[in-house]
């Protein structure tokens, strides 16, 4: 196991106080902060390195371009896809999901034809999926889940049909936690025939992904989430399917070559990636990638299952308390609400205890719908959070239900 207390002297915001107290950072679903060596890295590239990429013949520019590719392998390794042509930088898992989606309607959906979400969708993977249903008149199917937060598996396999084009759906709710069997449903997609796209914006921060095993056949997550920077994120595309898809942009970058008449595009990755991408983020998520794989993934998760148990249990004992989310398989979120304290308020109380949450409702308006609730709270952990931190959590609640 790593050594926690060495391990935060690398993020110094850790060690701020607001209102005069200890910092306690719970809204790591949101965002992580970022270690010395992410930042670090980055100002290096800027301040002895920057010079845009691909198109220079001259040394800054050769060697900016060779730490952009040498991040796309970094990410690559860390995905365990076959090749770095299977690997587009995006801005994040946002624009990864409306990459497929806008690409994917555009090929291969027509009216009447089907996507399957889930109910515990964040609007990412929702809204993009209803702007194709505007242009195309697709419609989406939603798989149901039981009240514990968990997908029926048997309502999810009576959805597909012939207008089943594909399956869109999260590894990790960020909202529940739940921890979704996406293994199996790609087994079962493949088995009709459909290709997969996996939300992994909440599963790449908090254990080992691999894209061969799973089998997905699209999977998006985001940097900033992951320890490294905002503004960059991955789309993973099988080369068969990449090949085939139609450009989402268009721009320098992309392109084969172009006159008025006729334009040709460059082979995935790039045909994916018009414009001057921003190639010092790519540098700070490798870097970050880089900080995971040396804690090691397993570490990681073995230490935020700890603290989500611990948390879970903690939580518990508090009267009144009701937990939103008690998936058997329960990732590094959780979501709660007690007795009739708004979600505001108590979120609002907590943070003059110095306690960071998240409340409202987290991206993810069909699932509080239903729910039945119209926000949560929810504490999110990370790599470096620890048991005490789960304390303050818990005795901070206290303190506020005392207020109510
Ligand atoms: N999907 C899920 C499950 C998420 O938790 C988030 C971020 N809250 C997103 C998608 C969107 O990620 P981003 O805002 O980084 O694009």
């Amino acid at each position: 196991m790593y050594d926690i207390e060495e391990v935060r002297k690398d993020f110094p915001i850790l060690r701020r106080e607001v209102y005069g107290r200890p910092l306690v950072y719970l809204d790591n679903a949101a965002t992580v902060q970022k270690p010395r060596q992410v930042v670090e890295a980055m100002a290096d590239e800027y301040y002895n390195v920057n010079a845009n990429v691909h198109r220079g013949v001259h040394f800054l520019s050769q060697q900016a371009t060779e730490l952009h590719e040498a991040a796309r392998e970094t990410v690559r390794r860390f995905l365990n896809a076959r090749s770095t042509a299977e690997i587009v930088f995006t801005r994040g898992t946002t624009e990864s999901i409306n990459l497929v989606a806008s690409c994917f309607g555009e090929a291969f959906m027509r009216e009447g034809d089907e996507v399957i979400v889930s109910e515990m969708e964040h609007h990412a993977n929702i809204v993009s999926w209803q702007l194709v249903q505007a242009r195309k008149g697709i419609r989406l199917r939603v798989i149901p889940m039981n009240d514990r937060g968990e997908l029926l598996m048997d309502e999810y396999e009576k959805l597909f049909n012939e207008r089943t084009r594909i399956v869109s759906v999260t590894h990790v709710s960020n909202v529940l936690g739940t921890v979704n069997p996406v293994r199996r449903m790609i087994e079962i997609a493949h088995a009709h025939g459909v290709p997969v796209l996996v939300d992994g914006a909440q599963s790449a921060p908090h254990f080992a992904v691999d894209v061969q095993a799973l089998d997905c056949d699209f999977f998006a997550f985001s940097g900033h989430k992951v320890y490294g920077p905002t503004g960059i994120g991955v789309l993973y595309g099988k080369e068969s399917w990449l090949d085939r898809l139609p450009p989402y942009m268009g721009g320098g970058e992309m392109i084969g070559h172009v006159s008025f008449e006729h334009t040709t595009f460059a082979a995935p990755p790039l045909k994916f990636e018009a414009g001057t991408p921003d190639y010092v983020a790519t540098t700070g998520l490798a870097r970050a990638l880089d900080y995971v794989s040396r804690l090691g993934m397993d570490q990681i998760q073995v230490h935020e299952r700890d603290l989500t148990h611990y948390a879970l249990e903690r939580l518990r004992r508090i009267p009144g308390m009701r937990i939103l989310g008690e998936a058997a398989e329960h990732d590094a979120v959780v979501s709660f609400l007690v007795g009739n304290i708004h979600h505001l308020d108590m979120g609002t109380l907590l943070d003059r205890l110095g306690i960071a949450v998240r409340t409202g409702h987290h991206c993810a308006e069909p699932l509080m719908h239903r729910l039945g609730v119209e926000g949560t709270v929810r504490a999110s952990f990370a790599l470096y959070n620890t048991r005490a931190e789960v304390d303050a959590l818990a005795e901070g609640i206290e303190r506020v239900s005392a207020m109510f």
